[in-house]
């Protein structure tokens, strides 16, 4: 029986049909047990799923919610279980029940992820299928989550963009629109006062939570050993903090990433990556980062998600670096990959309005909040560029299958005479060429105004002085960054702009006065500290694109390998 209930996308390869021969492979690192009809291989939350390979009989897989099953998948002979959770050692987020009896192969995660680094044609096939489910899932919105939120909150943007960059399937429920959300609230005793409100697995109500009780709710980082000596802690999952993982696991070292929010930092925020090499036609920051974050999985990396470094401690080795948590990480060598986040514009009441109204990415879910109206986008830089592109462009409405235009225009505004300093000359023939898009040299935004969210916009032209007020009530602000530099508690030399200085960069008076204790001069990307490296964004003098950072990344491993064998 191969019958899955429900079309997929890309059918064969979501569900494929092992060989004899590749399950006679798979069968050296598991055991062959019998299934009765009705018992149940996992379930929903599980912590430590196995993974089954089935060899007669059928299962049936499911998700649980609301005392209802949603089908997912049925699977006979020659087929198999899971999706990525089960390489990333997280929770399952469905139900296998054995629906007619027989026989299956079962492997438990060490086996499954020995097998996945050992077996490159099975790892692709497997790798392929568990993120074609994982895509299913998000798609259709069968998870282990439901958010109950209004969309005019901060709060439920910032957790919607939580669960969407950590990839994890969820159901939205909107307060003001959604008929089913008063039954779910009178259900578990919450008033629309206390949204957004996370219901996970159906059990634990989560009023307002932070990322970090959201990740330990959803087991995030269940499986991730906090107490062991690592070799190698990465701090920051962008596009430089995961390259490091992947080349770092990849070849043999013992890795922990932690990450404040979501795999992908800056890249996973925008909506198009069109100039990394290898994707002509472009891939999404978040489609990237879901792909590098599950490769560095793969091979074998933990990736800690809501865990921040809060503070560095240098002086001892191993190093350690105390998170928002508490606990305290260890290791021998640290690569600091926190990259950097926009600039925030001198404004009042900017506070007020962010995520109300001023927003830092530009990616689908902002553009559903703009709900086709006008926008803003302030910067003169490649993302700025991007967002306006993306924001006054078209996507399908879900009901109709019909393109409608994101926004109805686009205002860029930019303090300098014009672009074409600061912007790849692509971006700028295409904003030229988009009638929605209307360009404003020598402009900036000089006040705010609103209640609950933003509704008013005055911006001033700096040649002329002329104060222009619009009834504009989403801005987007990319206007140059600022280096995520606070937690290194002045442990490394930094430049005036707050950038970790590396390599040769370091002068002869940085290195007196940081005490640098070696006879060797730093390597490269080596900071004032023998053993701590900074790459991508963050680092003093780097070029501010993923190519760039990814080179870093994974070329530091190269220097860790030096550093840890000194
Ligand atoms: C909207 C947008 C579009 C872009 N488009 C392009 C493009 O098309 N092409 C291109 O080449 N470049 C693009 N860029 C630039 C590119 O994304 C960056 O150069 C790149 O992401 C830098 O990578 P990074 O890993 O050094 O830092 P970041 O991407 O900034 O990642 C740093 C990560 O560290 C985490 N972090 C920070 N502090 C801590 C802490 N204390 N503890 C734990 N984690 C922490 C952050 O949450 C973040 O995830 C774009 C940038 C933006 C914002």
């Amino acid at each position: 029986m191969s019958a899955v209930p429900r079309q997929y996308e890309r059918q064969a390869q979501t569900f494929p049909t092992l060989s004899n021969e590749q399950i006679a492979r798979i069968a050296r690192h598991g055991r062959m047990r019998q299934t009765r009809h009705g018992e149940l291989l996992y379930d929903q939350g599980t912590e430590t799923a196995s993974f089954f390979v089935v060899i007669s009989g059928a299962l049936d897989i499911v998700r649980p919610h609301k005392n209802r099953e949603d089908p997912i998948a049925v699977l006979g002979p020659g087929q198999f279980t899971g999706e990525i959770n089960l390489v990333t050692g997280r929770r399952s987020l469905a139900r296998a029940r054995v629906i007619e009896a027989g026989e299956v192969l079962e492997l438990d995660g060490d086996a499954l992820r020995a097998l996945v680094q050992t077996d490159s044609e099975l790892s692709e096939l497997f790798m392929r299928a568990f993120i074609l489910r994982r895509m299913n899932l998000i798609q259709l919105g069968l998870g282990d989550v439901v958010l109950i939120g209004s969309h005019h909150s901060p709060s439920t943007l910032r957790l919607r963009e939580f669960l969407m960059r950590n990839g994890h399937p969820h159901n939205y429920v909107d307060v003001e629109g959604d008929a089913d959300a008063e039954k779910i609230l009178h259900h578990f005793g919450i008033g629309v006062e206390d949204v957004p409100v996370v219901i996970c697995r159906g059990e634990v109500v989560l009023r307002n939570p932070t990322f970090e009780q959201v990740a330990d709710c959803l087991g995030l980082n269940a499986a991730i050993d906090v107490e062991a000596v690592r070799d190698l802690l990465v701090v920051g999952a962008g596009p430089a903090g995961l390259a490091a993982a992947v080349y770092g696991a990849s070849e043999g070292l013992d890795v922990l990433v932690l990450e404040t929010h979501a795999p992908g930092g800056q890249a996973g925020a925008s909506s198009k990556i069109e100039n990394y090499l290898g994707f002509p036609t472009g891939i999404s920051g978040q489609a990237l980062a879901g792909r590098a974050f599950t490769q560095a999985e793969k091979f074998g990396a933990d990736v800690a998600i809501a865990r921040s470094a809060a503070r560095l401690r240098c002086t001892e080795r191993p190093f350690s670096v105390q998170l928002s948590t508490g606990d305290v990480v260890r290791a021998r060598a640290v690569v600091i990959a926190s990259g950097a986040q926009y600039r925030k514009l001198p404004l009042e009441r900017l506070a007020d309005f962010e995520g109300a109204g001023v927003y830092y990415a530009a990616g689908p879910m902002e553009a559903q909040v703009c709900g086709g109206e006008e926008v803003i986008v302030v910067g003169g830089g490649n993302s700025a560029g991007q967002a306006a592109t993306f924001l006054a462009g078209t996507e399908k409405d879900p009901k109709t299958g019909e393109d409608v235009p994101r926004t109805t225009h686009v205002h860029m505004l930019v303090r300098s005479t014009g672009l074409a300093q600061s912007m790849s000359r692509y971006l700028i023939r295409r904003i030229e060429e988009i009638p929605n898009i209307t360009l404003r040299t020598r402009t900036e935004i000089v006040k705010l105004e609103g209640g609950q969210r933003l509704e008013r916009v005055t911006w001033k032209d700096t040649a002329t002085g002329e104060l222009t007020t619009v009834p504009i009530q989403h801005v987007f602000l990319m206007t140059g960054a600022v280096p995520k530099t606070a937690w290194l508690s002045g442990c490394l030399v930094l430049d005036d702009k707050g950038f970790i200085k590396t390599g040769q960069d370091l002068g002869a008076d940085d290195l007196a006065a940081a005490g640098w204790p070696l006879a060797r001069p730093p390597l490269l990307f080596e900071t004032s500290r023998p053993g701590i490296f900074a790459v991508g964004d963050v680092r003093a003098g780097s070029i501010k694109r993923v190519a760039a950072a990814v080179g870093e990344g994974s070329v530091c491993v190269q220097l860790v390998h030096r550093l840890l064998a000194e």
